[in-house]
C-alpha cells in the first residue's frame, strides 16, 4: 500500500491508487500514457496524479 502526505488530512495516509492508460498523439506519433491517480483511503479524496510514458514495444 502506498502512503503519502494527504493535504486534506495533513497526515500520512494510505493511498488508493487507480491506474488508467490513454493514447496521446504528439508530433504525428502516438504514445501510451499511463496515469496513476492517488486518493486518500480515508476520505476518498483526490491527492495527486502522476503521468508516465510507456516505452514503445
Ligand atoms: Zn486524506
Amino acid at each position: 500500500m502506498n502512503q503519502e502526505l494527504c493535504p486534506s488530512c495533513r497526515v500520512v495516509q494510505n493511498m488508493d491508487v487507480s491506474i488508467t492508460t490513454r493514447t496521446e498523439s504528439k508530433d504525428g506519433e502516438s504514445k501510451d500514457i499511463q496515469t496513476s491517480s492517488f486518493q486518500c483511503a480515508s476520505f476518498h479524496q483526490f491527492v495527486r496524479s502522476e503521468d508516465k510514458e510507456l516505452s514503445p514495444v
